[in-house]
């Protein structure tokens, strides 16, 4: 999210801060309203997107649900190529992206559960290298862009392993460095600055190679790689404004 939320975020006490947020939102929406472009996720259309990132992205952000390229094209994925939106799935989704947390409740109601650490929006607070669920309790299991931040990830892609059902599927992204054939990682590097220097942020503890999918295979999971943006015209992607990442789609 920007600058101007995270300097309200420390200005204002939480239970208020939903509310500004919303009054927020709806001004920007005011602002962007038009037609040329549509989130897929929350639905709405606008005139353009906001701009966001270190290089201000153009038509990044839905002004409406804040969703970026990335969870947009994973949307139109979930959407378009998976049994999401038929039959109620049960999904756990870890660290939950805020933009999918209104559209998958209202889809799939109790069947919904959300799971963090600390985040005090997710209903559940769990390690994910110890989940407190029996085998086989998930249909699904989303977790994206949390395990380069996890100790001891490969426990956490067991314990998702254990969780799934057989016949389940799952959705483990992580940021990857392609120019990386093996992952990096190094346990004695502890503090922030030597984390960032050494794996481009504060709070991972590696960066990810191309062996990522080893990793997950190692847990058991059969591993797809999906290149999404290709199967999507150019015209839907300039209308959605989507990302071009990899999905990394697993399943029991
Ligand atoms: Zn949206």
């Amino acid at each position: 999210m920007g600058n101007w939320t995270t300097t309200v975020r420390r200005m204002i006490p939480r239970r208020q801060l939903h509310k500004v947020l919303n009054t927020g939102r709806q001004i920007t929406g005011l602002f962007y309203s038009g037609n040329k472009m549509e989130c897929p996720i929350c639905g709405k259309k606008a005139r353009k997107f906001m701009p966001y990132g270190i290089t201000k992205r153009p038509n990044a952000m839905c002004p409406h649900c804040f969703s970026l390229e990335r969870h947009r094209l994973l949307w139109l994925y979930l959407k378009n190529e998976t049994g999401l939106f038929e039959g109620k799935p049960k999904l756990l989704h870890v660290a939950p992206e805020q933009c999918y947390m209104k559209p998958l409740e209202r889809l799939l109601g109790d069947n919904y559960l959300t799971a963090d650490l600390d985040s005090p929006l997710a209903k559940i607070k769990m390690n994910i290298q110890a989940i407190p669920f029996p085998d086989g309790e998930f249909d699904v299991i989303f977790c994206n862009h949390v395990l380069e931040h996890v100790d001891d990830d490969r426990q956490a892609m067991r314990e998702f392993y254990r969780v799934m059902k057989p016949g389940g599927w799952g959705v483990l992204l992580v940021p990857i460095n392609a120019n990386r054939t093996t992952t990096y990682e190094d346990p004695t590097i502890t503090d922030k600055k030597g984390r960032e220097k050494a794996f481009g942020q504060w709070d991972h503890v590696r960066e990810y190679g191309t062996d990522y999918t080893d990793r997950l295979r190692e847990a058991g999971f059969t591993v797809e790689t999906v290149e999404y943006a290709k199967a999507v015209s150019p015209e839907q992607q300039a209308y959605y404004s989507l990302g071009n990442d990899t999905l990394y789609i697993v399943r029991k």
